[in-house]
């Protein structure tokens, strides 16, 4: 390494390429590359973009890109997908990320193109990136079933990565029924039940999303162990339950909303039961985690909400009588706040 090159600014480098990098994943995952590339030797380009359907000059310039990003395996050969392209970015296996990645291209791309306007307003940028904004975001995503399908394989996808971690930071097994508030296609309420058979889950939230679950359903053993409730967890009755979850449904809202929330589930919980929450939990002084602060600008751009420290969390539960809250950072996407209430 030459003198100068030693004295490259490497970090700030590799962040102006970040969204270079970004796209190139987002656009290989979009013309389904890496399902192609499963189960088969090595393929040549040429190949790749007759059988895609793309220009072979643009098609090899992406394939190189993916390759030294470490995406793909290059060789003489062709081009073959590395371990964890086959796990991660296939779009059908188990831990596929691919839904979340159509949704960071489709939704957040065009959101994160706003982000200067959002700093300079303090508010989502749904009309700039889409034309209009509703009341509440959720409003925007539910508009069309289109991008209801997008946002639920999103979720469904990011969850099944974190769903474990939620599901084993804590001990439940003295609980007989939870009630999982925003548990959109159920993929936590599965894995809870897998790790801990005993247990009832009741997935809650908004018809548009309830009358969309079953094409996310899997087929196994405790399936029925799972029901699913729509309604809308501001405004109606919660079901009964002896442990209510909350999985990146805080981060969504403004204080002024959660109070309401907390509310009506401190209502329902009676001694012994408990709430979780699941969320990226900030340090204290906010300067430690950059996946954490990245997805509160997410939060900025498309929500009312932002991501909190535990003593933001803290604060909100012991208003609601959920005092004695034990926080677990999972080393996952998600941390985990348990409180019983006493
Ligand atoms: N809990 C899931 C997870 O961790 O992947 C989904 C989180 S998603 C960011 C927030 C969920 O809250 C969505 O499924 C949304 O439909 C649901 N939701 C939003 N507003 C709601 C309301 N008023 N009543 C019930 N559910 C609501």
């Amino acid at each position: 390494v030459s003198q100068s090159a030693a004295k490259l600014p490497s970090k700030i480098l590799e962040l102006m390429d970040g969204f270079r990098a970004s796209k190139a994943l987002f656009v290989a995952s979009k013309l389904k590359i890496f399902d192609h590339l499963k189960d088969k030797g090595p393929m040549k380009a040429v190949d790749i973009a007759n059988d895609v359907g793309t220009s072979v000059c643009g098609t090899e310039r992406l394939l190189d890109a993916c390759a030294a990003l470490g995406l793909l395996e290059k060789t003489l050969q062709g081009y073959s997908n590395t371990d964890s392209a086959n796990i991660y970015l296939t779009s059908d296996g188990k831990y596929s990320l691919h839904g979340y990645i159509i949704h960071s291209n489709d939704h957040l791309w065009p959101l994160f193109t706003n982000l200067e306007s959002a700093v300079k307003e303090g508010s989502r940028q749904n009309h700039r990136a889409f034309g209009k904004k509703a009341d509440d975001l959720f409003k925007d995503y539910y508009h069309s079933q289109e991008v209801k399908q997008r946002f639920m394989a999103a979720m469904h996808s990011i969850a099944r990565l974190t769903a474990r971690d939620v599901a084993t930071a804590f001990d439940l097994s003295q609980f007989k029924s939870a009630c999982d508030l925003g548990g959109c296609t159920g993929a936590l309420a599965h894995e809870l039940v897998q790790v801990y058979p005993d247990l009832k889950v009741t997935v809650f939230d908004l018809p548009e999303v309830i009358a969309n679950t079953s094409y996310f359903q899997p087929s196994g053993q405790h399936a029925a162990s799972v029901t699913f409730v729509s309604g809308d967890f501001f405004k109606d009755n919660l079901p009964e339950a002896d442990l209510y979850i909350l999985s990146r449904v805080l981060h969504d809202w403004p204080d002024e909303k959660i109070h309401v929330l907390l509310s009506k589930v401190s209502a329902v919980c009676r001694p012994g039961c408990a709430i979780l929450l699941a969320e990226m939990v900030l340090d204290d002084e906010k300067k430690n985690r950059s996946t954490a602060l990245l997805q509160s600008l997410n939060m900025l751009v498309q929500t009312e909400g932002k991501e909190r420290s535990g003593t933001e969390y803290r604060a909100l539960l012991e208003q609601h009588g959920f005092t004695n809250v034990t926080i677990r950072i999972t080393g996952n996407l998600l941390d985990i706040i348990l409180c019983v209430k006493m």
